[in-house]
């Protein structure tokens, strides 16, 4: 059964809901639908169900203020109030039902506050015109507006006062009552002084309400930046995870390509290995005329094919060790020998080579250096060492041998004047078949200038001195100017059977 997961909010989802738990929406168009649904609320059932109610309150202080303060026996003013009060909340009330949401151009709800001043001064009337000590109900239309505008509280404010000076103007004009102006006026100023604060507060609530809205208009900028750079994150994570799936597939393939190649490669030297042993005997054989005699030129030949033989022998060999070296099948067969007679014997049968580039091999090395290792294959990795140091320098270079104890180590530094190594190149020399040069243009050899191997040498080398818990790296300044092969071995081995952590794998 598909089991329904709900995705974790995101940073911007998170924000707007804990804002909009403070009842503060940050999504615009949701923030416009909940304040139109307010001010529906407000101006439909709030400000009509509070109209009835003040309605009600003031017909009854009417009454009662002119019972007990104008002495009048009926309460005609309370009840004319009332029904011109009552009269306009119903009529408003039914014509806001109809038309609130309808009538856009004008808003309802405050047409009909502004009208109500006109209800207000009637109260006034009602109340006994300039006699009425309620005369404060003509401007108590501008006292809820505290909370609005300066504007609409100075309209109202202005209204109202100017509503209830037409009333008094009416009563001395028209209905030609005994109004005293001067009395008017301190009423008058008494209702500005009245109204005053009313203006004041309502700049206040201004200000606050704008530094509120632009603390608001942050906040959604803000949730909507943060909404952006999730989605974004999001992307960059889907195209990360392709990527990923994609290295995946390619490692999987490498893989296998690489099981392929090594596959290859055990059968092929396994194949080579005896018809080579085989051509090796018969060459030799034929060499010691074990089956007759042989003119020069046969010999010649035979030598030549010899050579040949010797070297497709020493590559079938690098590549079965290299494999060897793979599967994790390293012996070191630890015996104690003195290393500087070794470097002495090898550099004694470079001498041809050397003597044929026309190089200089300076040893330096001392008397004795008592090493405890795997000799066979510290002499491969220091021939391999100096064989490059040879290919690698023109004729009539130099390459330099040195070899000196270092605490409990041996420190070895092979350095020559050769063609260098680019600083690209440094690390690269030691992988498994690296060759610095087009194969198509390869010139194998073990001294000529530049001939060059299987690209296995160094590969080898390395793999053998790690195995002794040693170091080799090499250093050079850069193209033509020499290099130096490093090695770094311990003064005694410790003998291992199968080599653990196989290196170079
Ligand atoms: P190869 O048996 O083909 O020489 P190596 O593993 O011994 O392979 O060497 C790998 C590569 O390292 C060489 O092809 C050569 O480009 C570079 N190299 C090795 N020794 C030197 C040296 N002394 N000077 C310059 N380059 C060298």
């Amino acid at each position: 059964m598909a089991q329904e997961t709900s995705e974790p909010p995101n940073n911007a989802q998170a924000i707007s809901q804990t804002i909009s738990a403070f009842g503060i929406e940050l999504d615009s168009l949701q923030a416009q639908q909940k304040k139109n649904e307010r001010a529906y609320r407000l101006n439909v059932f709030f400000i009509p169900l509070l109209r009835l109610a003040g309605y009600t309150f003031l017909s009854i202080s009417i009454i009662l203020h002119n019972y007990y303060l104008l002495g009048e026996s009926t309460f005609a003013g309370g009840l004319s109030f009332a029904l011109v009060g009552f009269g306009y909340t119903a009529l408003t009330w039914i014509l806001l039902l109809l038309f609130f949401r309808r009538i856009t151009r004008i808003h309802l709800g405050d047409f009909f506050l502004i009208l109500e001043v006109a209800i207000f001064t009637y109260g006034v009337y009602c109340s006994g015109g300039e006699k009425s000590w309620l005369f404060l109900m003509a401007v108590a239309r501008g006292t809820d507006q505290t909370a609005t505008t300066v504007k609409r509280a100075a309209w109202f404010a202005v209204g109202s006062l100017c509503s209830y000076i037409a009333l008094i103007c009416y009563l001395d004009f028209i209905e030609h009552h005994q109004v005293h102006w001067g009395i008017e006026a301190a009423k008058i100023i008494f209702m500005i002084a009245f109204l005053f604060p009313i203006v004041g507060s309502a700049r206040i609530a201004e200000r606050v309400r704008a530094s509120f809205h632009r603390t608001i208009h942050m906040a959604q900028d803000f949730t909507s930046h943060i909404g952006k750079q999730t989605a974004e994150l999001e992307a960059a994570r889907a195209n990360l995870e392709k990527l990923y799936h994609r290295e995946q597939e390619v490692t999987r393939t490498l893989s296998e390509l690489n099981q392929m190649k090594t596959n290859f490669l055990i059968v092929t030297s396994h194949e080579m290995r005896t018809p080579l042993t085989v051509i090796k005997g018969y060459n030799e054989a034929l060499l010691n005329q074990f089956f007759g005699s042989l003119s020069d030129t046969q010999k010649k030949s035979l030598e030549a094919c010899q050579h040949v033989v010797d070297r497709l022998t020493m590559t079938v060999e690098d590549i079965l060790e290299m494999l060897k070296i793979n599967e994790g099948h390293l012996k070191l067969k630890v015996t104690d020998f003195d290393f500087a007679d070794l470097l002495r014997q090898i550099s004694s049968d470079m001498s041809l080579f050397l003597e044929k580039r026309r190089q200089c091999l300076d040893l330096q090395v001392p008397a004795t250096l008592e090493l405890r290792a795997d000799r066979e294959k510290i002499h491969l990795v220091m021939l391999n060492l100096i064989q490059n140091a040879i290919k690698f320098t023109p004729d009539e270079g130099t390459i330099q041998v040195t070899a000196a104890r270092n605490g409990e180590t041996v420190r070895i530094a092979v350095t020559d004047s050769g063609i260098g190594i680019e600083p690209a190149e440094i690390e690269k020399i030691f992988e498994k078949f690296y060759l610095n040069e087009d194969p198509l243009y390869h010139t194998s050899g073990k001294y000529q200038y530049l001939a060059r191997g299987t690209g296995l040498g160094l590969s080898i080398a390395k793999s053998y001195v790690e195995c002794h818990q040693g170091k080799i790296w090499a250093e050079s300044v850069g193209k033509n100017q020499g290099s130096t092969f490093h090695v770094i071995l311990p003064l005694r081995a410790q003998a291992e059977e199968d080599s653990a952590n196989p290196p170079g794998r």
